[in-house]
Protein backbone atom coordinates (compact mmCIF):
# COMPACT_ATOMS: atom_id res chain seq x y z
CA UNK A 1 0.00 0.00 0.00
CA UNK A 2 1.58 3.32 -0.92
CA UNK A 3 2.20 6.15 1.34
CA UNK A 4 -0.90 7.87 0.58
CA UNK A 5 -3.57 4.93 0.87
CA UNK A 6 -2.31 4.34 4.26
CA UNK A 7 -2.58 7.83 5.59
CA UNK A 8 -6.00 8.29 4.04
CA UNK A 9 -7.26 4.78 5.11
CA UNK A 10 -5.66 5.78 8.96
CA UNK A 11 -7.56 9.08 8.48
CA UNK A 12 -10.87 7.73 7.93
CA UNK A 13 -10.45 5.11 10.96
CA UNK A 14 -10.00 8.71 12.92
CA UNK A 15 -13.34 10.18 11.50
CA UNK A 16 -15.07 7.06 12.04
CA UNK A 17 -13.69 7.35 15.84
CA UNK A 18 -14.57 10.92 16.04
CA UNK A 19 -17.94 10.09 14.76
CA UNK A 20 -18.86 7.39 17.12
CA UNK A 21 -17.77 9.65 19.97
CA UNK A 22 -19.13 12.45 19.35
CA UNK A 23 -16.13 14.37 18.89
CA UNK A 24 -15.02 17.50 16.08
CA UNK A 25 -12.62 15.86 13.43
CA UNK A 26 -10.33 18.90 14.52
CA UNK A 27 -9.86 18.37 18.04
CA UNK A 28 -7.69 15.13 16.89
CA UNK A 29 -3.90 15.54 16.14
CA UNK A 30 -2.09 13.05 14.47
CA UNK A 31 1.87 12.90 15.28
CA UNK A 32 3.32 10.57 12.38
CA UNK A 33 5.88 8.59 14.37
CA UNK A 34 8.63 8.39 12.14
CA UNK A 35 11.79 6.37 14.37
CA UNK A 36 11.45 3.28 12.45
CA UNK A 37 12.52 4.77 8.91
CA UNK A 38 14.55 7.32 7.70
CA UNK A 39 14.90 10.62 6.16
CA UNK A 40 13.71 9.64 2.59
CA UNK A 41 10.08 8.01 4.57
CA UNK A 42 10.07 11.11 6.88
CA UNK A 43 10.45 13.87 4.00
CA UNK A 44 7.43 12.03 1.89
CA UNK A 45 5.27 12.02 4.95
CA UNK A 46 5.64 15.83 4.58
CA UNK A 47 4.95 15.89 0.99
CA UNK A 48 1.91 14.25 1.65
CA UNK A 49 0.82 17.16 4.30
CA UNK A 50 1.68 15.36 7.50
CA UNK A 51 2.87 18.63 9.97
CA UNK A 52 3.91 16.61 13.07
CA UNK A 53 6.62 14.29 13.29
CA UNK A 54 7.60 12.13 16.26
CA UNK A 55 10.79 10.73 17.22
CA UNK A 56 12.13 8.98 20.27
CA UNK A 57 15.85 9.17 19.97
CA UNK A 58 18.35 12.37 20.02
CA UNK A 59 20.77 10.45 18.02
CA UNK A 60 18.48 9.20 14.65
CA UNK A 61 16.24 12.49 15.22
CA UNK A 62 18.81 15.40 15.08
CA UNK A 63 20.52 14.53 11.84
CA UNK A 64 16.60 13.96 10.31
CA UNK A 65 15.67 17.19 11.84
CA UNK A 66 18.79 18.86 10.21
CA UNK A 67 18.39 17.17 6.65
CA UNK A 68 15.25 18.53 6.89
CA UNK A 69 15.83 21.68 8.27
CA UNK A 70 13.23 21.77 10.76
CA UNK A 71 10.48 21.40 8.05
CA UNK A 72 7.12 20.16 9.84
CA UNK A 73 6.86 20.05 13.78
CA UNK A 74 8.43 18.36 15.93
CA UNK A 75 7.21 16.18 18.56
CA UNK A 76 9.82 14.45 21.16
CA UNK A 77 7.89 11.01 22.25
CA UNK A 78 10.58 9.11 24.11
CA UNK A 79 12.34 8.92 27.42
CA UNK A 80 14.27 11.82 27.66
CA UNK A 81 17.77 12.11 29.43
CA UNK A 82 18.95 15.18 30.88
CA UNK A 83 22.12 15.22 29.14
CA UNK A 84 20.59 14.99 25.87
CA UNK A 85 18.41 17.71 26.66
CA UNK A 86 20.70 20.56 24.85
CA UNK A 87 20.38 18.20 21.46
CA UNK A 88 16.62 18.36 21.03
CA UNK A 89 15.86 21.66 22.59
CA UNK A 90 14.66 24.74 20.31
CA UNK A 91 13.76 21.94 17.51
CA UNK A 92 11.29 19.92 19.03
CA UNK A 93 8.21 22.29 19.76
CA UNK A 94 6.95 19.49 21.95
CA UNK A 95 7.66 17.31 24.34
CA UNK A 96 5.67 14.23 25.38
CA UNK A 97 8.30 12.65 27.93
CA UNK A 98 8.28 15.01 30.97
CA UNK A 99 8.46 12.69 33.87
CA UNK A 100 10.45 14.47 36.44
CA UNK A 101 11.68 17.45 38.52
CA UNK A 102 15.28 16.59 37.24
CA UNK A 103 14.16 16.79 33.47
CA UNK A 104 11.83 20.01 34.18
CA UNK A 105 14.83 22.08 35.31
CA UNK A 106 17.25 21.29 32.45
CA UNK A 107 14.47 21.89 29.88
CA UNK A 108 14.06 25.41 31.89
CA UNK A 109 17.09 26.26 31.76
CA UNK A 110 17.94 25.33 28.33
CA UNK A 111 14.60 27.15 27.01
CA UNK A 112 15.12 30.23 28.99
CA UNK A 113 18.90 30.74 27.56
CA UNK A 114 17.46 30.27 24.14
CA UNK A 115 14.58 32.57 24.64
CA UNK A 116 12.14 30.19 23.81
CA UNK A 117 8.69 28.48 25.37
CA UNK A 118 8.72 24.69 25.06
CA UNK A 119 5.52 22.88 25.22
CA UNK A 120 5.12 20.22 27.42
CA UNK A 121 3.12 16.86 28.44
CA UNK A 122 3.49 15.53 31.22
CA UNK A 123 3.80 11.64 31.22
CA UNK A 124 1.96 9.44 33.41
CA UNK A 125 2.03 5.96 34.24
CA UNK A 126 -1.56 4.92 34.20
CA UNK A 127 -1.06 1.48 34.12
CA UNK A 128 1.31 1.12 36.67
CA UNK A 129 3.76 -1.04 34.59
CA UNK A 130 6.98 -1.39 35.94
CA UNK A 131 8.41 -1.10 32.23
CA UNK A 132 6.46 2.31 31.64
CA UNK A 133 8.09 5.64 32.07
CA UNK A 134 5.78 8.07 33.84
CA UNK A 135 4.70 9.67 37.04
CA UNK A 136 2.33 7.44 39.16
CA UNK A 137 -1.34 9.45 38.92
CA UNK A 138 -0.65 10.27 42.65
CA UNK A 139 2.63 12.15 42.24
CA UNK A 140 1.14 14.30 39.20
CA UNK A 141 -0.44 17.08 41.19
CA UNK A 142 3.01 17.69 43.17
CA UNK A 143 5.39 18.18 40.07
CA UNK A 144 2.93 19.95 38.02
CA UNK A 145 2.85 22.28 40.82
CA UNK A 146 6.73 22.43 40.50
CA UNK A 147 6.37 23.19 36.79
CA UNK A 148 3.99 25.91 37.36
CA UNK A 149 6.24 28.18 38.27
CA UNK A 150 9.07 27.72 35.42
CA UNK A 151 8.15 30.69 32.74
CA UNK A 152 9.60 28.72 29.66
CA UNK A 153 7.75 25.35 30.08
CA UNK A 154 3.96 25.06 29.06
CA UNK A 155 2.38 22.25 30.59
CA UNK A 156 -0.75 21.66 27.76
CA UNK A 157 -1.83 18.35 29.03
CA UNK A 158 -1.16 14.58 30.08
CA UNK A 159 0.58 11.56 27.84
CA UNK A 160 0.29 8.17 28.54
CA UNK A 161 1.14 4.89 27.36
CA UNK A 162 -0.91 1.78 27.15
CA UNK A 163 -0.21 -2.03 27.53
CA UNK A 164 0.57 -3.79 24.44
CA UNK A 165 -2.97 -5.58 23.86
CA UNK A 166 -4.35 -8.31 21.39
CA UNK A 167 -7.88 -6.54 21.89
CA UNK A 168 -7.31 -2.32 22.14
CA UNK A 169 -10.87 -2.25 24.12
CA UNK A 170 -8.25 -3.49 27.24
CA UNK A 171 -6.46 -0.27 26.49
CA UNK A 172 -10.18 1.67 27.18
CA UNK A 173 -9.48 1.77 31.57
CA UNK A 174 -6.33 3.43 30.73
CA UNK A 175 -7.43 6.04 28.40
CA UNK A 176 -10.12 7.01 30.19
CA UNK A 177 -7.98 7.16 33.65
CA UNK A 178 -5.75 9.78 31.62
CA UNK A 179 -8.31 11.70 30.84
CA UNK A 180 -10.17 11.60 34.27
CA UNK A 181 -6.36 12.57 35.87
CA UNK A 182 -6.67 15.65 33.97
CA UNK A 183 -10.11 16.80 34.37
CA UNK A 184 -9.51 16.04 38.54
CA UNK A 185 -6.22 18.24 37.75
CA UNK A 186 -7.98 21.01 36.36
CA UNK A 187 -10.87 21.18 38.92
CA UNK A 188 -7.88 21.37 41.17
CA UNK A 189 -6.65 24.68 39.45
CA UNK A 190 -2.79 23.98 39.57
CA UNK A 191 -2.16 24.89 36.42
CA UNK A 192 -2.19 28.86 35.43
CA UNK A 193 -4.53 27.31 32.15
CA UNK A 194 -6.11 24.33 31.88
CA UNK A 195 -4.59 21.27 31.00
CA UNK A 196 -6.37 20.45 27.28
CA UNK A 197 -4.36 18.24 25.64
CA UNK A 198 -4.06 14.17 25.97
CA UNK A 199 -1.41 12.22 24.29
CA UNK A 200 -2.58 8.95 23.91
CA UNK A 201 -3.46 6.23 21.42
CA UNK A 202 -0.58 4.15 19.00
CA UNK A 203 -1.36 2.16 16.44
CA UNK A 204 -2.91 -0.76 18.27
CA UNK A 205 -5.17 1.23 20.08
CA UNK A 206 -5.81 4.93 18.85
CA UNK A 207 -9.44 4.46 17.74
CA UNK A 208 -9.94 3.93 21.40
CA UNK A 209 -7.83 6.49 22.84
CA UNK A 210 -9.91 9.04 20.74
CA UNK A 211 -12.80 7.42 21.52
CA UNK A 212 -11.81 7.92 25.00
CA UNK A 213 -10.48 11.91 24.23
CA UNK A 214 -6.89 11.83 22.83
CA UNK A 215 -6.19 15.18 21.65
CA UNK A 216 -3.11 14.10 20.25
CA UNK A 217 -2.67 10.04 18.56
CA UNK A 218 0.66 9.25 18.02
CA UNK A 219 1.25 6.81 15.16
CA UNK A 220 4.14 4.62 13.87
CA UNK A 221 3.73 1.38 12.33
CA UNK A 222 0.14 2.07 10.88
CA UNK A 223 1.46 4.92 8.96
CA UNK A 224 5.14 3.77 7.86
CA UNK A 225 5.59 0.25 8.56
CA UNK A 226 8.08 -0.87 10.18
CA UNK A 227 11.50 -0.38 9.65
CA UNK A 228 10.80 -0.38 6.00
CA UNK A 229 12.00 2.22 3.59
CA UNK A 230 9.30 3.04 1.09
C1 LIG B 1 7.04 4.13 18.87
C2 LIG B 1 6.13 4.97 19.66
C3 LIG B 1 4.85 5.26 19.18
C4 LIG B 1 4.28 4.69 17.89
O1 LIG B 1 4.10 3.33 18.00
P1 LIG B 1 3.29 2.50 16.88
O2 LIG B 1 2.69 1.37 17.63
O3 LIG B 1 4.29 2.07 15.88
O4 LIG B 1 2.26 3.39 16.31
C5 LIG B 1 4.05 6.08 19.95
N1 LIG B 1 4.48 6.60 21.11
C6 LIG B 1 5.71 6.35 21.60
C7 LIG B 1 6.12 6.96 22.88
C8 LIG B 1 6.56 5.52 20.90
O5 LIG B 1 7.79 5.27 21.38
Amino acid sequence: MSLKDRIQQVEHRIQAACERSGRRRDDVNVVAVTKYVGLETTGMLLDEGIVHIGENRPQNAVPKWEALEGRGVWHFIGHLQTNKVRDVIGKFQYIHSLDRLSLAKELEKRAAAQGITVSAFLQVNVSGESSKHGVSPEEAADLLREIASYPHIRIIGLMTMAPIEDNPELTRPVFRGLRELRDRLNAQKITKEPLTELSMGMSGDFEVAIEEGATWVRLGTILVGKGEEM
